[in-house]
């Protein structure tokens, strides 16, 4: 492996640690930005949460309270549009958008009440009365107590967002490195800067680092003194099909989501568990979130069944992720803990990282994502 960045040139050089669809969006948005990008994967590319996920773009649907984390968000879901069709023409492939919305449908009164008291705050929401929602969604049980409609709550299909991507980042001219882990982060003596990455091949060197490693990205921040609260939430998800289409909106209640995607299935999801790195799909809970969904659109009881996988929420304690630098760490880029929503932020990320390595400002107020709250919560 070579040990410096002179390959490239005069650009200013980057590492990216981590190829999900973070790390793969960021390389995307610096590549263009000038930099020279080296993408640095212990796997293949997109193997982890990235390619588990259901691609709903909920920036309304998975908010709970107005603020900037809700701000983000809806950047993000303002770029998507054209970020795809940008990716699109460069790659030749499709990420799969689709420009239907989600339903949020009440099945008890308290999701009912919740629900609506999210109307004082939220923008491109109406509530739908039981009748209206049964026009609009025929399939749908009876037993529902109305909900929001979301129109602007679209969705992608995350496996060809990361095939739309790895095709773009290729032919940006970014050196990807998979199957090399990085074993930890090269620091300057006294000052603390990154310099670089030790990965299992020898190190590399750069002018920046971004931290793009999902839920691992506690390991490679210990060795700085930072401890990230950080931890895996596992996500079980199924895919079925049915022989005529039941839904064109996502149907999203507590608990569990039918998201119809553009070659006739539908993506179910998803469980919510602690537990480790275990990945395993679990017969009993795949089954329950089976009749679930059969519960919320009763003919999905006899749909074929096709496939069923889990993944791993890089999820953080205050449920927002870390995005911005830290002081102690001069050259590092955060940009992790995307828990529920690394779908949803890609573009918006990738734009402040690149802005971030620029040195310019930033579309969005990073106070409340800094590492640094993890910094203090190191000290306490
Ligand atoms: P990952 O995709 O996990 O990528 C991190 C990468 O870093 C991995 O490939 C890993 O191998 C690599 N890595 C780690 N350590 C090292 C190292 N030391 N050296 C080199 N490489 C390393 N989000 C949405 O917006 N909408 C949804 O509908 C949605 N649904 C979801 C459903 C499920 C079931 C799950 C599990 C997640 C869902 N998400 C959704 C969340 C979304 O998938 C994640 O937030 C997002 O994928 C995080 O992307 P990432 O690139 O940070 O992480």
């Amino acid at each position: 492996m070579s040990t410096d960045s002179s390959h490239s040139g005069t650009k200013p050089t980057v590492i990216i640690v981590g190829g999900g669809i973070i790390g793969c969006s960021a390389a995307y948005e610096l590549s263009k930005a000038g930099f020279a990008c080296t993408l640095i994967e212990k796997g293949a590319l997109n193997q982890e949460a990235s390619i588990a996920a259901a691609g709903m773009l909920g920036a309304q649907s998975e908010t709970h309270r107005p603020g900037p984390y809700y701000e983000l968000c809806r950047l993000s879901q303002q770029l998507y549009r054209a970020w795809t069709d940008e990716l699109e023409q460069v790659s030749g492939l499709t990420a799969q958008y689709v420009a239907e919305g989600i339903i949020r449908a009440a099945l008890t009164e308290e999701d009912e009440a919740e629900l609506r008291g999210r109307l004082s705050w939220i923008q491109d929401a109406e509530w739908v009365q039981p009748a209206e929602m049964l026009k609009l969604e025929p399939e749908l049980t009876a037993a529902v107590h109305g909900g929001l409609y979301l129109p602007a709550d679209h969705h992608v299909h995350p496996v060809w967002l990361a095939k739309t991507l790895q095709a773009a980042i290729a032919r940006q001219g970014c050196t990807i490195r998979e199957w090399t882990p990085v074993i930890r982060l090269l620091t300057e003596p006294g000052s603390g800067r990154i310099r670089g990455v030790q990965t299992s091949e020898g190190p590399l060197y750069a002018d920046l680092v971004v931290l793009a490693t999902g839920a691992w990205s506690p390991a490679l921040t210990e060795s700085l003194g930072l401890s990230l609260p950080m931890f895996p939430v596992k996500g079980q998800c199924i895919s079925l099909k049915t022989e005529a289409p039941l839904i064109r909106s996502t149907v999203f209640t507590k608990g569990c989501y039918v998201v119809p995607k553009r070659d006739g299935s539908y993506i179910v999801g998803a469980t919510q568990t602690e537990a480790g790195f275990d990945k395993r799909p679990i017969a009993r809970v795949i089954g329950e979130l089976h009749a679930k969904a059969a519960a919320l659109l009763p003919r999905l009881a006899d749909a074929e069944f096709v496939s069923t996988w889990a993944g791993l929420r890089p999820g953080t304690r205050d449920a927002l992720p870390f995005l911005g630098t830290w002081d102690a760490a001069p050259g590092l880029i955060f940009a992790t803990g995307h828990y529920r929503n690394g779908i949803l932020l890609a573009p918006a990320t990738a734009r402040i990282v690149a802005e971030l390595a620029q040195g310019r400002p930033t579309s969005a107020d990073l106070a409340p994502f800094t590492p640094a709250r993890a910094a203090a919560d190191t000290a306490a």
